[in-house]
């Protein structure tokens, strides 16, 4: 069935450069883009059209690091370090999702919130609990949400929220047989080398080789955690090295932060097709710096960005792709390196991660749609009339869920 929106169209099909199709078209057939045009197409002019009017329409966002046990604890424990916070208030957090009631109550507020925000695809990580991860993937699948989910493997150090070496192994095989959702996929995930054993870590490299999994993780994020990785694998000269020796590091493993990785790491990231998932409000939250991400970007590193919670306190996309530059322009007052445009980390967290999910940046034909529309018509009113870009800017700045007037995720109106 073709249906058409009809708005204020905005990507960002390159990076660093906006396109703008005032009062456009999109066509869609049956939720896949079959062309984005200013004028609309005479065969199309017996069509439906739903006409948004003078709203922009915009690519909505990919959360591509987050952590769904840590949603009840948003903005709590932001005055620990990494290593500390994990232990007083995460891995205490993480064990209530036993509890499958409260697993199903959480995701479902969860879910609705991401809806609401803008935010369509995510790489999640779950908590250890199976039940509790196939309750997780079911909230998202209703709500809309379209992606990949992880039940976490945590077999070392990690308080109440441990499992058994052979408990992990088992229990991923039991949650990777539950998987049978339309939208939402499962990605193993590590939670990071200092929780997982070797004998882990191997079983999982197996297990991704085997049935052809993606894999998402933690790199590089604090200091204190580079130095117990250094003493938990004395043979390993950097950290990427020991998901590399596992075969956990190849095309399409997502590493979140990456804060102090090096050249080589970079070049070793750049190398392997792996991406740096970039979570500026947890960084600077847990005091673990400020992320060389144009110097990734210059070595040809794929980029995407993560909200982090709860290590990040702002679940919103557009809050976070504001906080990725007002951290580039903190390192730019430290390196000198240029900071991120607003075209350019709209892209990061729109437009990049579409091509880990297999497609092209932008609204492109053959893509099903995943957009947001915005009503920016109650921000501060303007002295003059604003151009389409200053009215994007505006609204990546300043909108919240009162702007958001419908959502667009896998070609399913999902919200509005
Ligand atoms: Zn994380």
């Amino acid at each position: 069935m073709t249906t058409i929106l009809r708005g204020n169209i905005i990507h960002a099909p390159v990076f660093g450069k906006l396109e703008a199709v005032p009062r456009g078209f999109l066509v869609l057939e049956d939720g896949i883009i079959r062309g984005l045009y200013a004028e609309l197409p005479p065969e199309y002019a017996a069509c439906p059209v739903t006409d948004y009017g003078n709203r922009l329409i915009l690519k909505s966002f990919a959360d591509l690091h987050l952590h769904a046990p840590q949603y009840p604890m948003l903005g709590m424990g932001m005055d620990l370090p990494l290593l500390d916070w994990l232990h007083t208030y995460t891995f205490n957090t993480e064990a209530r999702f036993a509890d499958a009631a409260y697993a199903r109550r959480v995701y479902r507020q969860l879910a609705h919130d991401l809806i609401t925000s803008g935010t369509t695809r995510v790489a999640m990580f779950s908590s250890r609990h199976t039940d509790a991860t196939l309750i997780l993937m079911e909230e998202l699948e209703r709500a809309g949400v379209t992606g990949y989910v992880g039940k976490v493997n945590m077999d070392r150090d990690s308080g109440v929220a441990q499992e058994g070496t052979e408990e992990s192994i088992r229990e991923t095989l039991r949650w990777l047989d539950g998987c049978r959702f339309a939208h939402v996929k499962p990605i193993l995930t590590p939670r990071f080398t200092p929780s997982c054993s070797d004998e882990l870590m191997a079983e999982l490299g197996r297990i991704a080789k085997e049935r052809g999994l993606l894999v998402q993780s933690h790199l590089s994020e604090n200091p204190g955690e580079v130095a117990l990785v250094k003493d938990l694998h004395p043979d390993c000269a950097q950290y990427w090295e020991t998901y590399d020796k596992y075969g956990l590091w190849k095309p399409g493993t997502l590493m979140a932060h990456c804060v102090h990785s090096d050249q080589r790491e970079q070049e070793a990231m750049a190398a392997s097709g792996v991406w740096a998932v970039h979570c500026a409000a947890s960084n600077v939250n847990l005091c673990s710096g400020t992320a060389p991400i144009r110097e990734m970007l210059d070595r040809g590193v794929h980029v995407a960005l993560g909200s982090d919670i709860a290590g990040g306190d702002q679940l919103a996309m557009n809050k976070v792709v504001t906080m990725s530059i007002r951290a580039s322009k903190i390192k730019q007052l430290e390196t000198g390196a240029p900071f991120l445009t607003v075209p350019e980390a709209y892209y990061l967290g729109a437009s990049a991660p579409q091509e880990w999910f297999g497609e092209r940046p932008g609204f492109q034909p053959g893509d099903s749609l995943h957009a947001v529309v915005v009503d920016d018509g109650g921000l501060p009113e303007p002295v003059r009339e604003l151009s389409l870009s200053e009215r994007f800017e505006r609204s990546i700045y300043l909108m919240d869920k009162s702007c958001i007037t419908a959502v667009y995720s896998g070609g399913r109106k999902v919200l509005g």
